[in-house]
């Protein structure tokens, strides 16, 4: 039998940093920073191990492990010299989880366990009454609230009658008397709601602490947090027991939490907050306004130099920013916890260069240290500066979550969630958040929060969504009733605007438009590179990735402007251009609908000939954009009936001119005819009807205009001295022969083209590969196409037989359900589209070794997608432009893993 539990204690510990798969983040934290020799009180660590068995054994534990358990609480009592239950020296006991990746609020904490009627007494003898009685009903309210699932309101609402009985304003104005009369409160709620007194015997206690830890691995919040940070959901959490130490133990204790750079801008500095006589949980609950650490300095000079002196040798061991939690009992320090730190998007870039240039880390480790995904804050928008400068900010707080954000009051995660659905702009206002909000929090565009420091709830999770946060706005007085805030006499309405700056902090009640991020205008043209700090550190960092990654990176972009922000964010060609979109524009949809409608072909020449010169001025811009390097243009791909007016709306239009005393006939024949067409070209499942390459084999000269207007264009472009490299795509391909004849034509126009233009331009023909049959049949169609193109939106909707437009519910509903572990149309389902991926490069590379290939669904942009296309040899990725910095990290990152032999993430679908 494998060993599940973990002692630490005494200078040595029986895991170490390496274990956190087995003993979660903070037990390992635990583990090794005892093996450093630094002050942390002994336990031991459950390990996930036994949260697996746990489930698998339908809430039990194996005896085993419940023998391994017993072992460490009798050495725990060694060591510490007390024991469970004492009457005179009681054990005391934290029990908190702690799983692989840290779930900031979503697992569960019980301090102080191992009270009870007896032992309260002697704690009481220790520490004063007092003290002892405001241990008890902690330990009450969090295993009532956690263990029992008694509703958190009840307890509130016995300790405000009791503070209201005693005209006491805050709870540290209740004394023992007050605080037995609150233990009192709080037995009878839990024997009324349970049916059972509160459980006296330490080691039910404990044994009923542990089963709840387990068990909220599983609760409705951590499985949210888990499915938005695709955290899998087999991993189980450990469970550590550790000897309480008291931060709540008069004026020499107190409690805090820090960071040996600021996790909000990378800064170097030490950065933290604590509470005087304080519990830990007071300062992550945000219920009081923590003070900044440096004043600890004045309070307790020794216990400052001493924790600076830890936190600085914690970030030398473990090379990386640390996230650490203190107590200091009678004015001695003890550790509690260190893990990596949660890090805006901004400091993870910059402390990666950082450190880089302090010789701490290499650029390989750099490249690992920024989530692809956090590259992605760094375009989200700021406030336009002139408008922001028209507006007062009418309170501030603390800028927790960079960035701006600016949306219509809501006070509940509830009306959050409903006002973001129908599409509006909301901004959560909390007294405080809580795990309850995560989905509030989510829907809305920032969160402003009345109390609260940089490492509330609040906080941590919004930096980790990439949300701008305000938090600690003293100023806000939030009525939930009323459904106002007041700000110094001004009071706002749910609904009102509010905009939120949370890099400064400020509070604006008014609706504040935004503008793009430096890094954007800098891509843009619109402002200098050498002006941007920020630029300075992506451009290094980004350097040192492109250096690394193998893969290539282009970008989704249809129009110059896109492209050319393509370009600036450092992309190396287009991979796709999606010709429809050029269609749909008013001055073209008329001459299309005409070509459409066209009884012969004739007619549809005439109508086509009005389109391209349109499209050849299309194409020049993005050739121009991209000068240099390749552009794969896309025939057109989407079933001709969008194209057309609706059916009612025909059918109405056809009725109100009917009525009409003067007629006239000849629209209404046109509308007729539009109507007949209409329907005529209506289909069921459109999707797999009449769209991509089948369009242009039964209307060859839509493909014929096309690639006129393209290879046009490119000696327009070429005789200007500008290189070009135009790749002409045929989509929706499923059988060699479609691609065949697509090909001839646009051959010949080539031929005919550089004839009449007296200059030859070097192109390729290549194709999407989107349909199962493409990939299978994929050393058929490379013996004509020079590249292949994964289409992963239609490929992955052809191959699981989903619609990708209207099964989101569905597929929300089998993530739940455990069906899937991913919505596939986000993240690359490896093992079945990703298999007709590898087979079709393979099949495809057969035919002609040098096929070019790559994918250009939406999985070009998100990261691990772009592992996997690295892994099976893909040549590039494209994405949207505003994923190309995400693309060019994470194909690094794919990279850097190969050469450490790493193994690929476990964020996969399937
Ligand atoms: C695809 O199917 O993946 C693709 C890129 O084409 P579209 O999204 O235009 O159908
Ligand atoms: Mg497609």
């Amino acid at each position: 039998m494998a060993k599940t539990v973990y002692f630490f204690g005494s200078g040595k510990a029986d895991g170490n940093a390496s274990m956190k798969e087995l003993l979660g983040g903070k037990g390992a934290g635990l583990a090794e920073m005892t093996n450093a020799g630094l002050p942390v009180p002994p336990g031991f660590t459950i390990a996930t191990s036994a949260c697996r068995q746990f489930f698998a054994n339908r809430g039990k534990l194996p005896a085993e492990v419940e023998t391994e358990i017993s072992e460490a609480l009798q050495r725990l009592e060694q060591e510490t010299g007390q024991e469970f239950s004492h009457p005179r020296n009681p054990l005391l006991v934290s029990v908190r989880s702690g799983a692989k990746f840290s779930m900031p609020g979503m697992m569960d904490t019980i301090l102080n366990l191992g009270l009870n009627d007896r032992t309260v007494a002697a704690l009481a003898d220790r520490a004063g009454p007092r003290f002892a009685a405001d241990c008890y009903r902690r330990l009450i309210q969090m295993f009532g609230n956690v263990v029992l699932g008694i509703a958190k309101d009840k307890f509130e609402a016995a300790l405000e009658a009791i503070k209201k009985s005693r005209k006491a304003h805050l709870d540290t104005d209740l004394d023992a008397d007050a605080l037995n009369e609150v233990v009192d409160r709080y037995k009878t709620i839990v024997s009324r709601s349970t049916g059972k007194a509160f459980p006296q015997d330490p080691y039910e206690q404990l044994r009923m602490a542990r089963d709840a830890v387990f068990n909220s691995w599983y609760n409705p919040r951590a499985r949210t947090y888990r499915q938005m940070y695709k955290i899998p959901e087999d991993l189980g959490t450990a469970v550590n027991v550790q000897a309480m130490v008291f931060g709540n133990r008069g004026e020499r204790s107190g409690t805090g939490v820090g960071f040996t750079r600021n996790p909000a801008t990378g800064t170097k500095e030490f950065f933290g907050e604590f509470l005087m006589n304080a519990q830990g949980e007071d300062v992550v609950a945000g219920i009081r306004t923590p003070i900044p650490i440096a004043e600890l300095r004045n309070i307790m000079p020794e216990v400052y130099d001493q924790l600076r002196l830890i936190s600085e040798r914690l970030e030398r061991h473990y090379r990386d920013m640390q996230d650490f939690e203190f107590t200091i009992q009678d004015g001695k320090l003890y550790m509690l916890q260190t893990r990596n730190a949660k890090r805006t998007g901004l400091a993870a870039l910059r402390i990666a260069v950082d450190m880089v240039d302090e010789g701490l880390i290499t650029q390989e480790e750099a490249l690992l240290r920024v989530e692809p995904e956090q590259l992605d804050q760094l375009l989200h928008p700021v406030f336009e500066p002139k408008a922001r400068g028209k507006v007062r900010a009418e309170a501030r707080g603390l800028g927790a979550g960079p960035g701006a954000a600016s949306g219509s009051i809501v006070l509940t995660p509830e009306d959050a969630v409903a006002q973001a659905r129908r599409g509006k702009a909301v901004i959560l206002v909390r007294p405080e958040t809580s795990p309850e909000d995560v989905a509030g929090m989510a829907a809305a565009r920032g969160i402003l929060t009345a109390t609260g420091g940089m490492t509330s709830h609040a906080a941590v999770v919004s930096r980790g969504m990439g949300k701008p946060c305000v938090v600690g706005c003293k100023e806000l007085a939030i009525d939930l009733k009323a459904g106002t805030v007041s700000v110094n006499g001004r009071r706002y309405r749910v609904g009102q605007p509010v905009s939120i700056d949370g890099t400064t902090g400020e509070v604006m009640f008014a609706s504040l438009p935004t503008v793009e991020s430096e890094l954007i205008r800098v891509a843009e043209g619109k402002l200098r590179p050498e002006k941007s700090a920020l630029y300075a550190y992506f451009k290094r960092f980004m350097s040192w990735a492109d250096a690394k990654r193998r893969l290539g990176i282009r970008a989704n972009a249809d129009l110059p402007a896109d492209a050319r922000l393509a370009r600036g964010l450092g992309a190396q060609g287009i991979g796709l251009c999606r010709t429809e979109h050029m269609f749909f524009a008013k001055d073209r949809l008329p001459h299309m609908q005409k070509m459409i409608v066209a009884d012969s072909e004739l007619n549809r020449r005439r109508a086509l000939e009005k389109l391209l010169p349109m499209q050849r001025s299309d194409f020049k811009g993005i050739l121009e954009a991209m000068a240099g390097y390749p552009v794969t243009i896309r025939l057109l791909d989407p079933p001709l009936h969008e194209f057309l007016p609706k059916e009612e709306e025909l059918r109405e239009e056809l009725r109100v001119d009917k009525q009409k005393k003067k007629k006239n006939l000849q629209k209404i024949r046109r509308a007729q005819k539009m109507l007949e067409r209409v329907e005529q070209l209506k289909e069921l499942n459109p999707m797999l009807g009449q769209r991509g390459c089948r369009l242009g084999i039964t209307y060859p000269e839509v493909s014929e205009m096309q690639a006129r207007a393209i290879f046009e264009a490119a000696c327009d472009v070429a005789g200007r001295g500008i290189e070009v490299f135009p790749e002409v795509m045929i989509p929706l391909v499923g059988h060699t022969r479609e691609f065949e004849l697509q090909r001839e034509i646009i051959d010949r126009v080539a031929q005919e083209v550089f004839r009449r233009r007296g200059r030859r331009i070097p192109y390729l023909v290549g194709t999407m590969i989107e349909l199962p049959r493409a990939a299978l049949t994929a050393d058929e169609i490379a013996q004509g196409a020079e590249f292949f193109s994964f289409g992963t939106n239609d490929l992955t909707q052809t191959t699981y037989g989903l619609s990708r437009d209207d099964t989101a519910a569905l597929i929300q509903r089998y993530v739940e359900l455990g069906i899937l572990k991913s919505d596939p149309f986000e993240v690359l389902d490896r093992r079945g589209v990703g298999e007709l991926i590898q087979l079709g490069t393979e099949r495809g590379r057969r035919s002609r070794p040098k096929l070019k290939v790559g994918i250009c669904g939406e999985h070009g942009g998100e990261p691990s997608s772009v592992e996997f296309c690295h892994a099976v040899g893909l040549d590039y990725v494209s994405c949207s432009p505003f994923r190309v910095p995400v693309a060019r990290l994470a194909a690094a990152q794919a990279a850097v893993k190969e050469e450490l032999g790493e193994p690929e993430t476990a964020h996969v679908t399937a």
